[in-house]
């Protein structure tokens, strides 16, 4: 099932090196009286005996298990994104299947560093902090986990995580927390849009009746939005896919946060059961269902990642608990309001469907930090609205209302937060 995840991951799923055991015995042989083979020269050496990884693209948990209780150091490295864990001289007893790379780690590496340091390198898809790095004593054995929750977050926090290390190596004292803050301030960073072109690679979404492709219509609204937002100097747009690749639904959101977007815009046109039902709907993200359409189109749309074969099962629960994350109920109401500002604009030129704005448990609206909508087009399962998806010239209507529609929000925004 992790197949998938890595051949996306960039081929770099070449597993968990096993340097270790070598380079420890390696050392021992150079001491030339003590035997390696004497259980007893390592009771008092660390002693790691268990990796575990789970989670996704937002948040991976790795779990370490020692005999001993690890006194542990760590840090994080930019080009590429790793975190570096130092250890005391540690023999590695972790079997080949442990620590299959998931989620944001695309590799670990561990080994000896020195006679008496070990170090642990786990190298990430993207910028991420520790939001988690603890060890917690088992309470029915005698063992200690070193356990690190890594979230995804933008390049310019991560830029300020490596930053406020190096002050950390100086001097300690408050002084790192007011450099890390003055680097995010001091960037001005232009309004950003992440546009989400639904589905692609493998996962080609829904199919209408004379052969129009959900996958194809979605990426290419998608860079015809992103050309027309980058024609306003002050807006960047980036793009969650900008070919024919799957990118699994956690990943999408990853990268919005990665690039600090100030909104993410889903882009679909998707398949319902009743035939008859045509026009675009804005769905942003709530728990309960708004109605059972909405219930069904969600459900629909978070199969995506199963249907590509990746398993959700690993997922720690705090996951799930995104949906109800403070910092949500913000995000939720600039949410309702680009949804708003998208259907005032299409109001009169644009088919809408009855009751378009709508909302339910879609996975990849949780960004918990930037406002999310997704945008149905209109349906493939309408030959006319099918019609209308494959027309050029109602392609670039559609933009230009979303890019209108877009700036508005922003201005909107910006009057708010001055
Ligand atoms: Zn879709």
């Amino acid at each position: 099932m992790t197949g998938m995840r890595h051949s996306w991951a960039g081929g770099l799923a070449t597993g968990v090196k096993c340097l270790a055991l070598t380079l420890v015995f390696a050392c021992l042989s150079f001491s030339a009286p003590v035997s390696a083979a004497d259980p007893d020269n390592f009771s008092n050496q660390l002693a790691a005996l268990d990796m575990r990884i789970a989670g996704d693209e937002i948040r991976t948990r790795i779990v370490i298990e020692f005999e001993q209780e690890p006194e542990f150091s760590y840090q994080f490295l930019d080009s590429p994104h790793r975190l570096v864990v130092d250890l005391p001289e540690t023999i590695f007893s972790l079997g080949d299947k442990a620590a299959d790379p998931r989620g944001l780690i695309s590799d670990i590496r561990y080994g000896t560093m020195a006679p008496g340091r070990s170090r642990i390198v786990i190298s990430s898809i993207g910028p991420m902090k520790a939001e988690v790095a603890k060890v917690m004593e088992s309470e029915t054995d005698n063992s200690f986990r070193l356990v690190f929750d890594l979230v995804a977050v933008s390049d310019l926090e991560f830029a300020a995580l490596v930053e406020s290390q190096k002050w950390d190596e100086i001097e300690t004292g408050d002084t790192q927390s007011e450099s890390a803050t003055g680097l995010l301030q001091g960037d001005e960073k232009p309004f950003t849009v992440a546009i989400d072109p639904g589905h692609g690679g493998i996962d080609a979404g829904a199919r209408g009746r004379n052969g129009a492709q959900e996958k194809e219509i979605t990426l290419a609204l998608g860079k015809l939005l992103k050309e027309k937002l980058e024609a306003d100097t002050a807006t960047r747009a980036i793009l969650t896919r900008s070919d024919d690749h799957f990118v699994s639904l956690s990943e999408r959101v990853r990268i919005a946060r990665q690039h600090d977007a100030d909104l993410f815009v889903s882009i679909h046109a998707d398949s319902i059961r009743i035939r008859g039902v045509r026009g675009a709907t804005v769905y942003t993200l709530s728990e309960e269902a708004s109605d059972e359409m909405a219930h069904q189109l969600a459900t629909q749309e978070n199969r995506s990642d199963l249907l590509a074969g990746l398993s959700l099962e690993d997922e720690p629960d705090s996951v799930a608990d995104i949906l109800i994350d403070l910092t949500r109920r913000e995000t939720q109401i600039f949410s309702v309001n680009l949804a708003r500002s998208v259907i005032g604009t299409f109001d009169g030129v644009i088919k809408l469907i009855n009751n378009p704005h709508r909302s339910a448990g879609f996975r990849v609206l949780r960004a918990p930090e930037v406002p999310s909508v997704l945008v149905e087009l209109g349906y493939l399962s309408n030959v006319q609205d099918e019609k209308l998806l494959e027309d050029p010239q109602w392609r670039q209507q559609t933009a230009d209302l979303l890019v209108s529609a877009i700036l508005a929000y922003r201005e909107k925004v910006q009057v708010v937060h001055n």
